[in-house]
């Protein structure tokens, strides 16, 4: 047995308890890990530990693998119909809403994001994701090819590592295709942000699922990651995280088993203003392009490339809404909050890194480039000017509320630009010219590109890089079929030997 950790809180945004459980969830019960590990859970509006969780090793991921295998062969995987899988996914999302606002506390606490985007953003969007494969879990079907047919059956046990700046959607976005094809899985969170994911573990068994189904085993990536990523029982991983991780779980898959792997990583992506915007709207969608989650957004507008004509403009408006932003920054669960703290120390300090590195390199600091206030993690809206190519702040992913705006003359050029990278996970284009939108979004190397507004994402839309951003997609029937692998039955209807 392990504990339940609570905590009273007393908000202007919410007032209550919120509580869950502190150790690994395995085979349907919350225990503890065989080496007794703790990993201490920082708030990071003020830096303080809120509580201490669970951190497994490779020792809980072979019972947890153990279990799983268990349950895929008795209760789940093709022993199970769809409609039945489908009802588990509907009911877990259900019981997520019905704990809305605990399930958003959780979110802030631990994430930083403001209460009213945990509540309307990331829980709202869990359900919906949930949902809509509890949706898919009926309707998943081979073909039939003249003497033959086939069958999309499940891989057994997936294993899923995600990170810390969406933690309770990247859940979603994992768990949704995977149980709904009827796979079992080892789902680690970031050590960083494990709250939304103990507490979504104490519903499951509610939810109708098998002990052994589901398995969230917390720690970190060089133990519990690891260990997920090397297991000769585990036939697929699913990673979302940074390009650096992702190389290391495509190594260490390679050299156990030959697992099937999918990645979701970072990005550095072009977000493009033409001179015949729509001025105002190209504002407010680059702001939000690049300041949502406080530039923790794999596809963030992090580059902005402004026409000539236009651009003078732009950056006094852009600069504005940045000032608004650096207003309303504050304590998640403060009133018009809009921008809270980044999510760790760790990350804090990153990102001050690449502020030094700009000034060093030559940019200008136009607006910010500081620490917000005197405790926590939160650092102002920064707008960077004067960038060169080469520069560290135009090539790599800063990961925290910091654009580069860039003038350009011609559309060549700025397609060359916007290319010259290599990440490929998204990419914007504003215009009043159809054509020269479509032409854009067409000549641009990116997974998810948007053609007058950036960052829209849609449960059944497919997401994913290309380059040095990811392989594989999550999202829409595209996830569908990465959670499943195909089986030909030819039947012979007469032909004698
Ligand atoms: P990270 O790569 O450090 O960690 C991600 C996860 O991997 C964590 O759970 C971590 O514990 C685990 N991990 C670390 N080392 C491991 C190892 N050796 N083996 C197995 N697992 C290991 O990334 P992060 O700092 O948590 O997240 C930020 C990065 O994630 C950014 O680069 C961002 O762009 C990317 N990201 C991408 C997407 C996407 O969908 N493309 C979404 C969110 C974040």
């Amino acid at each position: 047995m392990s504990e339940v950790f609570k905590l009273e809180l007393n908000t202007p945004a919410y007032k209550g308890t919120v509580s869950f459980p502190t150790g690994l969830f395995i085979g349907g019960k919350f225990v503890e890990p065989i080496e007794k590990g703790k990993i201490e859970v920082v708030n990071p509006s003020n830096g303080k530990v809120i509580t201490s969780v669970s951190a497994g090793t490779g020792k809980d991921v072979d019972i947890a693998v153990e279990a799983a295998r268990k349950a895929y062969k008795t209760s789940w995987g093709l022993k199970v119909q769809g409609s039945v899988r489908g009802q588990m996914l509907l009911k877990l999302a259900s019981l997520i809403e019905q704990n809305i606002d605990e399930f958003a506390a959780l979110e802030s606490l631990n994430v930083g994001k403001p209460f009213s985007v945990s509540k309307n953003g990331d829980v709202t969007n869990t359900v919906a994701c949930l949902r809509y494969y509890g949706g898919w879990a009926d309707k998943i079907q081979g073909k039939t090819i003249e003497f033959a047919y086939t069958r999309h059956e499940p891989y057994g046990v997936v294993g899923q590592i995600i990170p810390w700046n969406f933690p309770l959607s990247m859940i979603s976005w994992k768990i949704g295709p995977a149980l709904a094809t009827g796979n079992c899985i080892i789902l680690k969170p970031s050590e960083i942000t494990p709250l939304t994911a103990l507490k979504l573990a104490s519903l499951v068994s509610e939810a109708g699922f098998p002990p052994g189904v589901v398995n969230i085993v917390n720690g970190y990536g060089n133990t519990v990651g690891q260990s997920i990523a090397e297991h000769p029982q585990i036939s697929k991983v699913a990673f979302t995280g940074s390009t650096l991780t992702g190389r290391k779980i495509q190594e260490a898959s390679a050299k156990s088993n030959l697992k099937v792997v999918t990645l979701e990583l970072g990005g550095k992506s072009p977000h493009i203003i033409f001179d015949d915007a729509d001025l105002e709207q190209a504002v407010k969608w680059a702001i939000r392009g690049i300041f949502s989650n406080g530039g923790q957004v794999c596809s963030a507008g992090s580059r902005i490339y402004v026409q000539e004509g236009i651009y003078d403009k732009f950056l006094e408006a852009f600069t504005e809404g940045a000032k608004h932003i650096s207003k309303n920054t504050g304590d998640p669960f403060g009133e018009g909050v809009v921008h809270g703290p980044q999510v760790s120390s760790m990350q804090f300090d990153r990102i001050m890194t690449y502020i030094d590195s700009a000034k060093t390199d030559g940019a200008t600091i136009h607006h910010g480039g500081e620490r917000h206030g005197t405790e926590g993690y939160f650092v102002k809206p920064t707008i960077f000017t004067e960038c060169k190519p080469g520069m560290k702040i135009v090539q790599e992913e800063i990961f925290g509320p910091c654009a580069a705006v860039i003038k350009f003359k011609t559309e060549e050029e700025v397609i060359e630009m916007a290319n010259d990278t290599t990440y490929g996970l998204a990419a914007g284009v504003f215009t009043e010219n159809a054509a020269r939108g479509i032409r854009m979004v067409h000549a641009l190397e990116a997974g998810s590109t948007f053609i007058n507004c950036y960052n829209m994402l849609d449960k059944a839309v497919p997401f994913g890089g290309y380059k040095q951003s990811g392989i594989g997609r999550e999202l829409g029937e595209y996830a569908i079929d990465m959670y499943t692998q195909v089986k030909a039955v030819h039947v012979n209807i007469g032909l004698r030997l």
